[in-house]
Order: structure tokens, then C-alpha cells, then sequence
């Protein structure tokens, strides 16, 4: 049970519910969108190449991102297990995957309605230093504005204004959901419906995993 995808709409929980289960386990949560932003803000080669699709909403290349993808996987700590975390979005990302000799136990699509996503963006918080997700509302820091795990300044994303989450939910309909057929076909599939407060998903998340909470 210990290769795991996590798939869902952006600003769905993935994030959250991937640092749940990543403590639980002592499995590592991989994030391409971390990984991603960590690049940009470093103003590395693969910062700047992947910079203008992050800001507009649009989706990295599949080179590049199953590129850093399989070295990050290649790492000692994801040799018992991982979460991938916003990996893969496309069918070609998977079908990467699938090459590579990846073999996938679960795939969990944490399901939240459109409309309920573009609400909940606004208050959405990152931490500029080590990527944890927090939510102004449903997951607040304990002093504001400051991370809980690691002392870093939470900030809200460049591309969480309405319009770029807009675009990413269209993006999110065209190339990342047919991957539910994917996965569905493969019988590894499990739904899980998006609770309007953290806790309450994290609790639906681990009962699909058959995890004591
Ligand atoms: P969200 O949590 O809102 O879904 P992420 O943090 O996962 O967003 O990703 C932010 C941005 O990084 C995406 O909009 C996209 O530009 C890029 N990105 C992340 N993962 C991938 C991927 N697997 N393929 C292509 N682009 C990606
Ligand atoms: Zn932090």
C-alpha cells in the first residue's frame, strides 16, 4: 500500500491530505508543484523553464517534469513507498510512470465540486521554505503568517488569483481527469469526497486506506 497517488482538482486538498498521510506513514510526500516552485524561486536552469506555464496556470512539459520525477523517486527515502502529489496529470505522465517499472498500489482522487474550489483559493497559504500548505480558514498557522513546521513565511501563491484557477480547473478537465479512466481500468482507483473542514477528509483518507487514525 505504499506507492500512492494522489489525484485532484488544484486546491482540492491534495497537498494537506499528502503531508497527513506522509507523517503517518513515514512515507515521503513528492510534489512536483514544490519541487517546481523550489526551482523558480532558486532561479535555477529548470526554475526558468518552467516559470511561465506555472504563472499562467498552464502545465509544465512532460519531459521536464518526468525528469525530475524519476530522480526524486530514484532518492533513498522513497525506496519503502511515496506519495505522489500532483504527479502524474497527464496520460503521457503516466504512462511514464507505468515505463519506468513504477508499480502504483493506490490511486486516491480526493473529489471537491468547481465551485467549491474557486472559494476556498483566496485563502489559501504556502510556506515559501519548505512547501507546507496551510488555509487561512480551514487550516490556519498558530501564529499568522508563520509556518508551523519549519519558522518560514507562508505566502499566498502567485497562481491563486481567480482567473489562473480558472484556467488550471479547465486544464485540470482536459489532461488530468481522464486519468480516473486510467487508474479506474487498472482497478486501483478509490474516490474520496473533499469535507469541508481538514480533519474530517483526513479521517475519510485514512479509513480508504484501511489506516487507524
Ligand atoms: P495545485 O496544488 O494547485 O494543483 P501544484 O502545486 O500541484 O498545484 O502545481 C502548480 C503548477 O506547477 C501547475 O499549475 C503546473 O504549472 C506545474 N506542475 C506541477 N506538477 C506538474 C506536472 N505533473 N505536470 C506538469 N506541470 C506541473
Ligand atoms: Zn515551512
Amino acid at each position: 500500500m505504499n506507492k500512492m497517488i494522489l489525484l485532484g482538482a488544484p486546491g482540492a486538498g491534495k497537498g494537506t491530505q499528502a503531508e497527513a498521510i506522509s507523517d503517518k506513514l513515514g512515507i515521503p510526500q513528492i510534489s512536483t508543484g514544490n519541487m517546481l516552485r523550489e526551482a523558480v524561486k532558486n532561479g535555477t536552469e529548470l526554475g526558468l523553464k518552467a516559470k511561465e506555464a506555472m504563472d499562467s496556470g498552464a502545465l509544465v512539459s512532460d519531459d521536464i517534469v518526468i525528469g525530475i520525477l524519476k530522480d526524486r523517486i530514484a532518492e533513498p527515502d522513497a525506496a519503502n513507498g511515496f506519495i505522489l502529489d500532483g504527479f502524474p496529470r497527464t496520460v503521457a505522465q503516466a504512462e511514464a510512470l507505468d515505463t519506468m517499472g513504477v508499480a502504483i498500489d493506490v490511486v486516491m482522487e480526493i473529489a471537491v465540486p468547481d465551485e467549491r474550489i474557486c472559494a476556498r483559493m483566496s485563502g489559501r497559504r504556502v510556506c515559501e521554505s519548505c512547501g507546507a500548505s496551510y488555509h487561512i480558514e480551514y487550516k490556519p498557522t498558530t501564529v499568522e503568517g508563520i509556518c508551523d513546521k519549519c519558522g518560514g513565511k507562508t505566502v499566498q501563491r502567485v497562481d491563486d488569483t481567480p482567473e489562473t484557477v480558472l484556467s488550471r480547473l479547465a486544464v485540470y478537465q482536459e489532461k488530468t481527469a481522464p486519468l480516473k479512466d486510467y487508474y479506474a481500468k487498472t482497478g486501483k482507483l478509490v474516490t474520496v469526497e473533499g469535507q469541508e473542514e481538514v480533519a474530517d477528509t483526513t479521517k475519510l483518507v485514512f479509513k480508504a486506506l484501511g489506516v487507524q487514525d
